[in-house]
Protein backbone atom coordinates (compact mmCIF):
# COMPACT_ATOMS: atom_id res chain seq x y z
CA UNK A 1 0.00 0.00 0.00
CA UNK A 2 1.99 3.30 -1.03
CA UNK A 3 1.08 5.78 1.39
CA UNK A 4 3.00 8.49 -0.55
CA UNK A 5 2.31 10.72 -2.41
CA UNK A 6 -0.69 11.76 -0.03
CA UNK A 7 -3.43 14.02 -0.99
CA UNK A 8 -5.99 13.16 1.47
CA UNK A 9 -6.98 10.92 4.14
CA UNK A 10 -9.68 9.52 5.66
CA UNK A 11 -11.66 9.05 8.45
CA UNK A 12 -11.73 5.17 10.42
CA UNK A 13 -15.33 4.24 12.08
CA UNK A 14 -16.35 1.42 12.40
CA UNK A 15 -13.86 -0.34 10.56
CA UNK A 16 -14.62 1.42 7.50
CA UNK A 17 -12.26 4.11 5.73
CA UNK A 18 -14.37 7.28 4.75
CA UNK A 19 -14.08 11.23 4.39
CA UNK A 20 -14.76 13.33 7.20
CA UNK A 21 -18.72 14.77 6.54
CA UNK A 22 -16.96 17.82 7.41
CA UNK A 23 -14.98 18.03 4.36
CA UNK A 24 -11.01 18.44 4.37
CA UNK A 25 -8.86 21.04 5.91
CA UNK A 26 -4.58 21.66 4.71
CA UNK A 27 -1.89 19.72 6.20
CA UNK A 28 0.76 22.51 6.62
CA UNK A 29 5.27 21.85 6.40
CA UNK A 30 6.11 23.68 8.92
CA UNK A 31 9.40 23.75 7.41
CA UNK A 32 8.36 24.79 4.15
CA UNK A 33 5.23 26.86 4.91
CA UNK A 34 3.70 24.63 2.03
CA UNK A 35 0.26 22.48 1.89
CA UNK A 36 1.01 19.36 1.58
CA UNK A 37 -2.71 18.39 1.17
CA UNK A 38 -6.15 17.40 3.07
CA UNK A 39 -7.06 15.64 6.08
CA UNK A 40 -10.28 14.85 6.44
CA UNK A 41 -12.39 17.08 8.52
CA UNK A 42 -14.87 15.06 11.13
CA UNK A 43 -18.09 17.09 12.26
CA UNK A 44 -19.50 16.34 15.80
CA UNK A 45 -21.50 13.64 13.74
CA UNK A 46 -18.39 11.79 12.75
CA UNK A 47 -17.49 11.65 16.42
CA UNK A 48 -20.78 10.44 17.32
CA UNK A 49 -20.87 7.73 14.80
CA UNK A 50 -16.91 6.65 16.01
CA UNK A 51 -17.81 6.31 19.78
CA UNK A 52 -20.75 4.64 19.21
CA UNK A 53 -18.89 2.14 17.21
CA UNK A 54 -16.41 1.82 20.05
CA UNK A 55 -19.18 1.19 22.39
CA UNK A 56 -20.41 -1.42 20.33
CA UNK A 57 -17.48 -2.95 19.66
CA UNK A 58 -17.00 -3.33 23.32
CA UNK A 59 -19.99 -4.39 24.58
CA UNK A 60 -21.17 -6.99 21.99
CA UNK A 61 -17.78 -8.62 21.42
CA UNK A 62 -15.51 -10.72 23.03
CA UNK A 63 -12.36 -8.42 22.04
CA UNK A 64 -11.91 -7.52 26.02
CA UNK A 65 -11.39 -10.65 26.89
CA UNK A 66 -9.69 -12.47 24.37
CA UNK A 67 -6.04 -11.22 25.26
CA UNK A 68 -4.33 -13.55 22.36
CA UNK A 69 -6.12 -12.71 19.83
CA UNK A 70 -5.61 -8.26 21.18
CA UNK A 71 -1.74 -9.43 20.98
CA UNK A 72 -1.85 -10.80 17.60
CA UNK A 73 -3.50 -8.03 15.93
CA UNK A 74 -1.32 -5.27 18.12
CA UNK A 75 1.42 -7.28 16.82
CA UNK A 76 0.12 -7.78 13.25
CA UNK A 77 0.01 -3.59 13.23
CA UNK A 78 3.37 -3.46 14.41
CA UNK A 79 5.06 -5.28 11.77
CA UNK A 80 2.75 -3.65 9.09
CA UNK A 81 4.02 -0.15 10.47
CA UNK A 82 7.64 -1.13 9.81
CA UNK A 83 6.54 -2.98 6.73
CA UNK A 84 6.06 1.02 5.97
CA UNK A 85 9.06 2.42 7.71
CA UNK A 86 9.99 4.86 5.48
CA UNK A 87 7.10 6.42 4.19
CA UNK A 88 5.97 7.10 7.84
CA UNK A 89 9.32 8.77 8.68
CA UNK A 90 9.36 10.79 5.58
CA UNK A 91 5.99 11.66 6.63
CA UNK A 92 6.52 12.74 10.23
CA UNK A 93 9.33 15.04 9.07
CA UNK A 94 6.95 16.58 6.70
CA UNK A 95 3.94 16.64 8.87
CA UNK A 96 5.30 17.40 11.91
CA UNK A 97 8.81 18.80 11.26
CA UNK A 98 10.10 16.83 13.40
CA UNK A 99 14.70 16.28 12.59
CA UNK A 100 14.97 13.01 11.01
CA UNK A 101 17.07 11.58 13.36
CA UNK A 102 14.13 11.75 15.96
CA UNK A 103 12.14 8.93 13.77
CA UNK A 104 14.44 6.54 14.76
CA UNK A 105 13.85 6.84 18.21
CA UNK A 106 10.14 8.95 19.72
CA UNK A 107 8.96 9.93 16.34
CA UNK A 108 8.37 6.66 14.92
CA UNK A 109 10.51 3.53 15.54
CA UNK A 110 10.40 3.65 19.01
CA UNK A 111 6.57 3.47 19.86
CA UNK A 112 5.63 1.37 17.00
CA UNK A 113 8.19 -0.97 18.29
CA UNK A 114 6.59 -0.23 21.57
CA UNK A 115 3.30 -2.39 20.55
CA UNK A 116 5.12 -5.45 20.87
CA UNK A 117 5.49 -4.84 24.53
CA UNK A 118 2.00 -4.00 24.83
CA UNK A 119 1.14 -7.15 22.89
CA UNK A 120 3.49 -9.69 25.72
CA UNK A 121 1.61 -7.55 28.80
CA UNK A 122 -1.71 -8.58 27.09
CA UNK A 123 -0.50 -12.12 27.51
CA UNK A 124 1.85 -12.12 30.27
CA UNK A 125 -0.39 -9.96 32.29
CA UNK A 126 -1.92 -11.52 35.75
CA UNK A 127 -5.63 -11.36 34.86
CA UNK A 128 -6.69 -12.90 37.92
CA UNK A 129 -5.43 -12.68 41.52
CA UNK A 130 -6.10 -15.61 44.26
CA UNK A 131 -6.58 -14.03 47.55
CA UNK A 132 -7.09 -17.20 49.24
CA UNK A 133 -9.44 -17.76 52.21
CA UNK A 134 -10.74 -15.37 54.77
CA UNK A 135 -13.43 -15.53 57.31
CA UNK A 136 -15.12 -12.17 56.78
CA UNK A 137 -17.88 -11.84 59.86
CA UNK A 138 -16.82 -15.28 61.18
CA UNK A 139 -18.55 -16.46 57.69
CA UNK A 140 -14.94 -18.53 55.31
CA UNK A 141 -14.58 -17.20 51.72
CA UNK A 142 -12.15 -17.61 48.75
CA UNK A 143 -11.88 -14.56 47.28
CA UNK A 144 -9.82 -12.93 43.64
CA UNK A 145 -9.13 -10.41 42.14
CA UNK A 146 -9.93 -10.18 38.37
CA UNK A 147 -8.67 -7.35 36.15
CA UNK A 148 -11.02 -5.79 33.36
CA UNK A 149 -10.73 -3.49 30.60
CA UNK A 150 -12.36 -0.30 31.71
CA UNK A 151 -14.50 0.01 28.39
CA UNK A 152 -14.15 3.17 25.92
CA UNK A 153 -11.16 5.54 25.82
CA UNK A 154 -11.60 8.42 24.32
CA UNK A 155 -7.77 9.03 23.11
CA UNK A 156 -6.67 13.07 22.55
CA UNK A 157 -3.84 14.08 21.62
CA UNK A 158 -0.98 16.69 20.70
CA UNK A 159 0.98 17.48 17.58
CA UNK A 160 4.48 17.31 18.92
CA UNK A 161 5.38 13.69 19.03
CA UNK A 162 1.84 12.55 17.21
CA UNK A 163 3.45 8.74 16.94
CA UNK A 164 5.02 8.39 20.21
CA UNK A 165 1.79 10.04 22.21
CA UNK A 166 -1.22 7.92 20.04
CA UNK A 167 0.69 4.47 20.38
CA UNK A 168 1.42 5.53 24.29
CA UNK A 169 -2.20 5.59 24.60
CA UNK A 170 -3.95 2.96 21.95
CA UNK A 171 -0.90 0.49 22.53
CA UNK A 172 -1.68 -0.32 26.00
CA UNK A 173 -5.85 0.54 25.85
CA UNK A 174 -5.99 -2.18 23.09
CA UNK A 175 -3.69 -4.79 24.87
CA UNK A 176 -6.13 -3.90 27.54
CA UNK A 177 -9.21 -4.76 26.10
CA UNK A 178 -10.52 -1.63 25.48
CA UNK A 179 -12.14 -0.06 22.68
CA UNK A 180 -10.49 3.43 21.32
CA UNK A 181 -11.72 6.69 19.78
CA UNK A 182 -8.31 8.65 19.02
CA UNK A 183 -8.71 12.16 18.23
CA UNK A 184 -5.58 13.74 16.77
CA UNK A 185 -4.56 17.40 16.69
CA UNK A 186 -5.10 19.23 14.20
CA UNK A 187 -1.86 19.92 13.30
CA UNK A 188 -0.70 16.45 12.31
CA UNK A 189 -3.89 14.59 11.54
CA UNK A 190 -2.17 12.75 8.61
CA UNK A 191 0.05 10.51 11.61
CA UNK A 192 -3.06 9.25 12.89
CA UNK A 193 -5.08 9.22 9.81
CA UNK A 194 -2.33 6.55 8.05
CA UNK A 195 -2.38 4.56 10.65
CA UNK A 196 -6.22 3.84 10.55
CA UNK A 197 -5.51 3.15 6.76
CA UNK A 198 -3.31 0.67 8.10
CA UNK A 199 -5.60 -0.82 10.63
CA UNK A 200 -8.14 -1.07 7.83
CA UNK A 201 -6.29 -2.78 5.22
CA UNK A 202 -3.78 -4.74 6.94
CA UNK A 203 -4.86 -5.91 10.07
CA UNK A 204 -7.92 -8.24 11.50
CA UNK A 205 -9.25 -5.57 14.46
CA UNK A 206 -12.54 -6.09 14.16
CA UNK A 207 -14.63 -2.98 13.05
CA UNK A 208 -15.00 -0.54 15.95
CA UNK A 209 -12.27 -1.36 18.36
CA UNK A 210 -10.13 1.62 17.00
CA UNK A 211 -11.77 4.84 15.55
CA UNK A 212 -9.36 7.30 14.32
CA UNK A 213 -11.12 10.79 13.68
CA UNK A 214 -9.17 13.99 12.76
CA UNK A 215 -10.52 17.31 12.62
CA UNK A 216 -9.64 21.27 12.12
CA UNK A 217 -12.53 21.69 15.14
CA UNK A 218 -10.74 21.06 19.39
CA UNK A 219 -14.56 20.36 20.28
CA UNK A 220 -14.25 17.34 18.92
CA UNK A 221 -12.18 16.36 21.57
CA UNK A 222 -14.62 17.82 24.03
CA UNK A 223 -17.24 15.88 22.96
CA UNK A 224 -14.92 12.46 24.17
CA UNK A 225 -14.87 14.53 27.49
CA UNK A 226 -18.15 14.63 27.95
CA UNK A 227 -20.09 11.83 25.89
CA UNK A 228 -21.36 9.64 28.62
CA UNK A 229 -20.73 6.40 26.17
CA UNK A 230 -17.25 7.19 26.61
CA UNK A 231 -15.33 5.57 30.01
CA UNK A 232 -12.09 6.92 30.48
CA UNK A 233 -10.41 10.13 28.15
CA UNK A 234 -6.69 9.31 27.59
CA UNK A 235 -5.34 13.24 27.51
CA UNK A 236 -2.11 14.78 26.54
CA UNK A 237 -1.61 18.33 25.53
CA UNK A 238 -1.44 21.52 27.84
CA UNK A 239 -2.35 22.08 31.09
CA UNK A 240 -5.12 24.73 30.51
CA UNK A 241 -6.84 21.79 28.25
CA UNK A 242 -6.46 19.53 30.73
CA UNK A 243 -8.31 21.15 33.38
CA UNK A 244 -10.95 21.79 30.90
CA UNK A 245 -11.08 17.92 30.05
CA UNK A 246 -10.94 16.99 33.50
CA UNK A 247 -13.98 19.58 34.07
CA UNK A 248 -15.92 17.79 31.05
CA UNK A 249 -15.66 14.25 32.28
CA UNK A 250 -16.68 15.11 35.87
CA UNK A 251 -20.28 15.40 34.82
CA UNK A 252 -20.44 11.74 33.91
CA UNK A 253 -17.32 10.68 36.43
CA UNK A 254 -15.45 9.13 33.91
CA UNK A 255 -11.58 8.17 34.53
CA UNK A 256 -9.51 10.98 33.12
CA UNK A 257 -5.95 10.53 32.89
CA UNK A 258 -3.54 13.09 32.11
CA UNK A 259 -0.45 13.93 30.51
CA UNK A 260 0.09 17.66 30.23
CA UNK A 261 2.85 20.53 30.53
CA UNK A 262 6.01 20.98 32.22
CA UNK A 263 9.16 23.66 33.03
CA UNK A 264 11.77 20.97 34.20
CA UNK A 265 14.97 21.51 35.58
CA UNK A 266 18.15 21.09 34.79
CA UNK A 267 20.74 21.02 37.49
CA UNK A 268 24.23 21.25 38.18
CA UNK A 269 26.04 20.81 41.08
CA UNK A 270 29.22 22.82 41.87
CA UNK A 271 31.85 19.01 41.62
CA UNK A 272 30.09 18.86 37.61
CA UNK A 273 32.15 19.50 34.72
CA UNK A 274 30.43 22.32 33.69
CA UNK A 275 31.32 22.52 29.98
CA UNK A 276 29.64 18.82 29.40
CA UNK A 277 26.67 19.81 31.71
CA UNK A 278 26.12 22.60 29.47
CA UNK A 279 26.71 21.10 26.13
CA UNK A 280 24.22 18.75 27.34
CA UNK A 281 21.33 21.22 28.55
CA UNK A 282 21.58 23.27 25.13
CA UNK A 283 21.16 19.70 22.76
CA UNK A 284 18.22 18.88 25.17
CA UNK A 285 16.79 22.51 24.79
CA UNK A 286 17.39 22.80 20.95
CA UNK A 287 15.92 18.95 20.03
CA UNK A 288 12.72 19.02 18.18
CA UNK A 289 12.89 23.12 18.61
CA UNK A 290 12.30 22.73 22.43
CA UNK A 291 8.84 21.31 21.59
CA UNK A 292 8.90 18.52 24.00
CA UNK A 293 6.94 18.21 27.28
CA UNK A 294 9.75 16.50 29.41
CA UNK A 295 12.40 19.18 28.11
CA UNK A 296 14.44 20.41 30.37
CA UNK A 297 13.74 24.22 29.79
CA UNK A 298 15.72 25.69 33.04
CA UNK A 299 19.62 25.45 33.82
CA UNK A 300 19.84 25.31 37.05
CA UNK A 301 23.97 26.38 37.78
CA UNK A 302 26.05 27.27 41.05
CA UNK A 303 25.77 30.74 41.43
CA UNK A 304 29.96 31.07 41.88
CA UNK A 305 30.24 28.85 38.15
CA UNK A 306 27.23 31.64 36.34
CA UNK A 307 29.59 33.30 33.92
CA UNK A 308 31.28 29.86 32.82
CA UNK A 309 27.94 28.24 32.17
CA UNK A 310 26.36 31.31 30.23
CA UNK A 311 29.62 30.70 28.28
CA UNK A 312 29.58 27.22 28.06
CA UNK A 313 26.03 27.00 26.66
CA UNK A 314 26.25 29.44 24.47
CA UNK A 315 29.14 27.70 23.02
CA UNK A 316 26.56 24.78 22.50
CA UNK A 317 24.07 26.63 21.38
CA UNK A 318 26.12 28.44 18.80
CA UNK A 319 26.58 24.85 17.16
CA UNK A 320 23.09 23.79 17.25
CA UNK A 321 21.26 26.11 14.36
CA UNK A 322 17.95 25.57 13.96
CA UNK A 323 17.84 23.88 10.07
CA UNK A 324 16.02 21.75 7.67
CA UNK A 325 14.86 18.77 9.32
CA UNK A 326 15.04 16.56 6.46
CA UNK A 327 19.04 16.78 6.99
CA UNK A 328 20.42 13.99 9.29
CA UNK A 329 22.32 16.60 11.32
CA UNK A 330 19.73 18.56 12.07
CA UNK A 331 18.94 18.77 15.76
CA UNK A 332 16.66 22.00 15.92
CA UNK A 333 13.86 22.04 13.49
CA UNK A 334 10.87 24.49 12.81
CA UNK A 335 7.79 25.42 14.96
CA UNK A 336 4.74 23.52 14.29
CA UNK A 337 2.53 26.66 12.84
CA UNK A 338 2.55 30.27 13.14
CA UNK A 339 0.83 30.98 15.58
CA UNK A 340 3.16 28.55 17.69
CA UNK A 341 6.10 30.95 16.55
CA UNK A 342 4.23 34.20 17.63
CA UNK A 343 3.71 32.51 21.24
CA UNK A 344 7.61 31.60 21.53
CA UNK A 345 8.87 35.15 20.31
CA UNK A 346 6.39 36.73 22.52
CA UNK A 347 7.69 34.80 25.05
CA UNK A 348 11.47 36.30 24.58
CA UNK A 349 9.91 39.41 24.24
CA UNK A 350 8.47 39.58 27.09
CA UNK A 351 11.96 37.85 28.87
CA UNK A 352 13.17 41.35 27.60
CA UNK A 353 10.88 43.16 29.24
CA UNK A 354 11.48 41.64 32.52
CA UNK A 355 14.92 42.48 31.98
CA UNK A 356 16.93 39.20 31.00
CA UNK A 357 19.58 39.37 28.69
CA UNK A 358 19.57 37.15 25.38
CA UNK A 359 22.61 36.16 25.42
CA UNK A 360 22.18 34.14 21.90
CA UNK A 361 19.34 33.31 19.67
CA UNK A 362 15.96 35.56 20.08
CA UNK A 363 15.40 35.80 16.93
CA UNK A 364 14.63 33.97 13.55
CA UNK A 365 17.43 32.57 11.57
CA UNK A 366 19.12 35.08 8.60
CA UNK A 367 19.40 32.04 6.57
CA UNK A 368 15.49 30.77 6.29
CA UNK A 369 12.89 32.68 4.31
CA UNK A 370 10.12 30.59 4.80
CA UNK A 371 9.72 28.05 7.86
CA UNK A 372 8.40 28.73 11.31
CA UNK A 373 11.70 28.74 12.93
CA UNK A 374 13.18 30.46 15.93
CA UNK A 375 17.06 30.47 16.75
CA UNK A 376 18.16 28.63 20.06
CA UNK A 377 17.41 31.18 22.45
CA UNK A 378 19.87 31.57 25.86
CA UNK A 379 17.88 34.20 28.48
CA UNK A 380 20.03 35.50 32.17
CA UNK A 381 19.85 37.86 34.07
CA UNK A 382 16.20 36.53 35.60
CA UNK A 383 15.23 34.44 39.15
CA UNK A 384 13.05 31.85 39.33
CA UNK A 385 9.89 33.98 39.58
CA UNK A 386 9.72 35.63 35.87
CA UNK A 387 7.04 34.41 33.91
CA UNK A 388 9.38 33.10 31.65
CA UNK A 389 11.17 30.64 34.62
CA UNK A 390 7.46 29.70 35.41
CA UNK A 391 5.56 29.16 31.80
CA UNK A 392 5.64 26.44 29.24
CA UNK A 393 7.11 28.41 26.46
CA UNK A 394 7.44 24.94 24.38
CA UNK A 395 10.10 26.36 22.00
CA UNK A 396 13.93 26.07 21.83
CA UNK A 397 14.20 28.49 24.40
CA UNK A 398 16.41 28.08 27.80
CA UNK A 399 16.68 30.16 30.75
CA UNK A 400 19.44 29.77 33.32
CA UNK A 401 19.34 30.57 36.57
CA UNK A 402 22.10 30.52 39.70
CA UNK A 403 21.82 28.68 42.75
CA UNK A 404 22.78 28.99 46.25
CA UNK A 405 23.86 25.38 47.03
CA UNK A 406 22.46 22.03 46.43
CA UNK A 407 19.61 22.59 48.51
CA UNK A 408 18.51 26.02 46.89
CA UNK A 409 18.92 23.82 43.68
CA UNK A 410 15.96 21.69 44.83
CA UNK A 411 14.12 24.47 45.97
CA UNK A 412 14.57 26.38 42.57
CA UNK A 413 13.59 23.26 40.80
CA UNK A 414 10.58 22.42 42.76
CA UNK A 415 8.94 26.08 43.02
CA UNK A 416 6.98 25.34 39.77
CA UNK A 417 3.31 24.50 39.15
CA UNK A 418 4.37 21.19 37.45
CA UNK A 419 6.13 18.91 38.13
CA UNK A 420 7.34 16.24 35.24
CA UNK A 421 10.59 15.72 34.37
CA UNK A 422 14.25 17.01 35.14
CA UNK A 423 18.11 16.00 35.12
CA UNK A 424 21.19 16.03 37.81
CA UNK A 425 24.66 16.86 36.37
CA UNK A 426 27.43 16.10 38.90
CA UNK A 427 29.84 13.64 40.36
CA UNK A 428 28.91 12.97 44.03
CA UNK A 429 26.59 10.26 44.41
CA UNK A 430 24.80 10.94 47.46
CA UNK A 431 24.80 14.54 46.52
CA UNK A 432 23.04 13.28 43.26
CA UNK A 433 20.92 11.33 45.38
CA UNK A 434 19.49 13.51 47.32
CA UNK A 435 18.21 15.69 44.71
CA UNK A 436 17.04 12.95 42.84
CA UNK A 437 14.78 12.46 46.06
CA UNK A 438 14.14 15.83 46.46
CA UNK A 439 12.70 17.37 43.33
CA UNK A 440 9.25 16.22 43.08
CA UNK A 441 8.87 15.10 39.13
CA UNK A 442 8.14 11.86 37.41
CA UNK A 443 10.85 11.14 35.30
CA UNK A 444 15.34 12.08 36.72
CA UNK A 445 18.31 11.82 34.43
CA UNK A 446 21.61 11.50 36.10
CA UNK A 447 24.10 12.69 34.65
CA UNK A 448 22.36 12.55 30.80
CA UNK A 449 20.84 9.53 31.59
CA UNK A 450 18.02 8.64 29.41
CA UNK A 451 14.62 7.06 31.36
CA UNK A 452 12.46 6.73 27.69
CA UNK A 453 11.72 3.79 27.08
CA UNK A 454 8.16 0.40 26.88
CA UNK A 455 8.31 -0.45 29.93
CA UNK A 456 9.30 2.87 31.80
CA UNK A 457 6.44 4.95 33.58
CA UNK A 458 6.13 8.58 32.45
CA UNK A 459 3.98 11.37 33.78
CA UNK A 460 3.60 14.20 35.99
CA UNK A 461 3.55 15.33 39.46
CA UNK A 462 1.49 18.55 40.38
CA UNK A 463 0.49 20.11 37.37
CA UNK A 464 1.99 17.89 34.99
CA UNK A 465 -0.83 15.69 34.72
CA UNK A 466 -2.37 12.53 36.57
CA UNK A 467 -1.38 8.77 36.17
CA UNK A 468 1.07 7.53 34.58
CA UNK A 469 1.82 6.20 30.58
CA UNK A 470 4.15 3.01 29.59
CA UNK A 471 5.30 0.64 31.58
CA UNK A 472 2.98 -1.80 33.68
CA UNK A 473 1.51 1.04 35.17
CA UNK A 474 0.32 2.47 32.02
CA UNK A 475 -1.22 -0.68 30.98
CA UNK A 476 -3.19 -0.67 34.26
CA UNK A 477 -4.71 2.93 33.84
CA UNK A 478 -7.00 1.36 31.08
CA UNK A 479 -7.90 -1.93 33.47
CA UNK A 480 -10.80 -1.94 36.19
CA UNK A 481 -10.56 -4.41 39.30
CA UNK A 482 -13.39 -6.57 40.26
CA UNK A 483 -13.06 -8.37 43.42
CA UNK A 484 -15.12 -12.10 43.60
CA UNK A 485 -16.12 -13.99 46.97
CA UNK A 486 -17.28 -17.41 47.01
CA UNK A 487 -18.38 -19.01 50.11
CA UNK A 488 -15.36 -22.14 50.65
P1 LIG B 1 -3.47 21.38 23.33
O1 LIG B 1 -3.83 21.23 24.75
O2 LIG B 1 -3.79 22.67 22.66
O3 LIG B 1 -4.20 20.27 22.43
C1 LIG B 1 -4.04 18.90 22.68
C2 LIG B 1 -5.22 18.15 22.10
O4 LIG B 1 -6.40 18.55 22.79
C3 LIG B 1 -5.49 18.41 20.63
O5 LIG B 1 -5.90 17.20 20.03
C4 LIG B 1 -6.66 19.39 20.67
O6 LIG B 1 -7.48 19.35 19.51
C5 LIG B 1 -7.43 18.88 21.87
N1 LIG B 1 -8.30 19.87 22.51
C6 LIG B 1 -8.25 21.22 22.44
N2 LIG B 1 -9.22 21.77 23.21
C7 LIG B 1 -9.87 20.74 23.80
C8 LIG B 1 -10.94 20.65 24.74
N3 LIG B 1 -11.52 21.74 25.24
N4 LIG B 1 -11.34 19.44 25.15
C9 LIG B 1 -10.74 18.32 24.69
N5 LIG B 1 -9.73 18.34 23.79
C10 LIG B 1 -9.29 19.53 23.36
O7 LIG B 1 -1.93 21.02 23.25
P2 LIG B 1 -0.99 21.14 21.98
O8 LIG B 1 -0.74 22.60 21.76
O9 LIG B 1 -1.51 20.31 20.87
O10 LIG B 1 0.34 20.43 22.53
C11 LIG B 1 1.29 21.09 23.29
C12 LIG B 1 1.09 20.86 24.78
O11 LIG B 1 1.05 19.47 25.07
C13 LIG B 1 2.21 21.40 25.63
O12 LIG B 1 1.68 22.07 26.75
C14 LIG B 1 2.98 20.17 26.07
O13 LIG B 1 3.69 20.30 27.25
C15 LIG B 1 1.89 19.18 26.19
N6 LIG B 1 2.43 17.82 26.07
C16 LIG B 1 2.49 17.03 27.18
C17 LIG B 1 3.03 15.76 27.11
C18 LIG B 1 3.12 14.90 28.33
O14 LIG B 1 3.24 13.69 28.16
N7 LIG B 1 3.07 15.42 29.54
C19 LIG B 1 3.48 15.27 25.90
C20 LIG B 1 3.42 16.10 24.79
C21 LIG B 1 2.87 17.36 24.88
Amino acid sequence: MPLRPVSSSDLLIDGKLAPGTGGTFDVRNPATEEVLGQAADATADDMDAAIAAARRAFDTTDWSRDHGFRARCLRQLRDALLAHGDEFRELAVAEVGCPTFLTSGPQFSGPVNDLGYFADLAESYEWTTDLGEAKPMGLKNTREVRFEAVGVVGAITPWNFPHQINFAKIGPALAAGCTVVLKPAPDTPWCAALVGKVIAEETDFPPGVINVVTSSDHALGAQLSTDPRVDLVSFTGSTATGKKVMAGAAETLKKVFLELGGKSAFIVLDDADIASACSMAAFNVVTHAGQGCAITTRLVVPREKLDEAITATKNALAGLPAGDPSDAGTICGPLISAVQRERVESYIALARSEGGTIEIGGGRPADRDKGYFVEPTLISGLDNSARVAQEEIFGPVLVIIAHDGDDDAIRIANDSPYGLSGAVWGTDPDRINKVVNGVRTGTMGINGGIWYSADVPFGGYKQSGIGREMGVAGFEEYLESKAVATPA
